[in-house]
């Protein structure tokens, strides 16, 4: 037997949590408790699985109930297609297996709602096939063990990892070892922070030598964000401030802002004017209208996007116009509370008006 089946079956003979389908071979119940453990945490499964059990304690019980009755023993449970797929698998049992859950993989992997992970977790457990039970749990675990060095939904880390479960998983006792790494990335090597203190795995973890338990399972790199910098304009007329709305589509739709003048081709860096002349010179070049007496640089404002980041360079001035212009308007403390205005904005009047 390899070497890690034998540490984790040892390991998993003192600690095994004890679980109602824990108590049974019976691949009906197994299969039943596999299916409510999708996506929902076993605490939350156990009174859900006794109910049910209660109720439809075997395969025939459950073939004959109404659709509406086996949903009923779901609700609360969620993700009712489970349910459902379940009920129809089961009367497919009943219908062409004669009642007896198929003990091969093939065969009972073709039944509605039974995935590769499903069949090979009732297989191993009910029947003792030498089947492997792969999971997000078991490619996390797998993944530190073996120090897998490929992006984790990757096809290629998905099967180096069930090549390595493949070679570790001791013949006729895959379902207890199945059951093991299962308990074992529930209670030991956990996502956030592996306690390696209390595995029985560490001699033969890859990850655990390398002191580098967290960096895996390798996740994809999040993706970098444009930045896109602006100079940006407080500018009072008296006791009214410029202000303009954006267009009704696209970012921050119909929302107001103050106006703004943007950096051309600069990414985040130090590349940008906080000199008054130059303030002047383009605000004058954009907004023809404007007198500007006086501006100043009043630091930098950053808001981040799902998909890009504002860099805002904030002046504030005092100007005059020398005619109307439609792209702003000046308005007043009043007028501009009956606004709504993109949440830098709101931040930056917040703190200089
Ligand atoms: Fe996971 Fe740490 Fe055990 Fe390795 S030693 S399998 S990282 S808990």
């Amino acid at each position: 037997m390899h070497e890690v089946a034998q540490a984790l079956l040892a390991w998993y003979e003192q600690t095994k949590r004890s679980l109602p389908w824990r108590e049974t071979k019976d691949p009906y119940r197994i299969w039943v408790s596999e299916i409510m453990l999708q996506q929902t945490r076993v605490e939350t499964v156990i009174p859900y699985y006794q109910r049910f059990m209660q109720r439809f304690p075997d395969l025939a019980a459950l073939s004959v109930a109404s659709q509406d009755e086996v949903v009923k023993y779901w609700e609360g449970l969620g993700y009712y297609s489970r349910v459902r797929r379940l009920h129809d698998a089961v009367k497919e049992v009943e219908a062409e297996y004669g009642g007896v859950v198929p003990n091969d993989q093939e065969t009972f992997r073709s039944l509605p709602g039974v995935g590769e992970y499903t069949a090979g977790a009732v297989m191993s457990i009910a029947y003792d096939v030498d089947a492997i039970a792969v999971d997000g749990n078991v490619l996390r675990v797998f993944s530190r063990l073996f120090a897998v060095n490929k992006e984790i939904t990757s096809q290629a880390a998905k099967k180096q990892i069930a090549a390595h479960v493949q070679d570790v998983l001791p013949s006729g006792q895959a379902g207890a070892f199945n059951q093991a790494i299962m308990d074992l990335g529930s209670a030991v090597c956990v996502r956030a922070k592996p306690r390696c203190n209390s595995c029985p795995l560490t001699a033969f973890c890859h990850a655990y030598a390398q002191d580098s338990a967290e960096r895996f399972p390798v996740k994809k790199p999040k993706k970098m964000i444009p930045t896109h910098v602006f100079y940006v304009y407080l500018l009072q007329n008296e006791n009214k401030i410029a202000v303009r709305q954006r267009p009704q589509e696209g970012l921050l739709a119909g929302l107001w802002e103050l106006p703004y003048t943007s950096v051309p081709n600069k990414v985040e860096n130090d590349d940008f004017f906080t000199d008054s002349d130059q303030a002047k010179a383009t605000l004058e070049a954009v907004f023809p209208h404007l007198n500007v007496h006086a501006i100043d640089y009043s630091g930098q404002f950053d808001h981040v996007f799902s998909h890009l980041k504002w860099q805002m360079h904030l002046f504030r001035g005092h100007v005059s116009e020398t005619s109307k212009s439609e792209s702003l308007q000046f308005v007043s403390p009043q007028e501009r509370n009956q606004l709504t205005f993109g949440t830098i904005f709101t931040k930056m009047m917040k703190r200089y008006l």
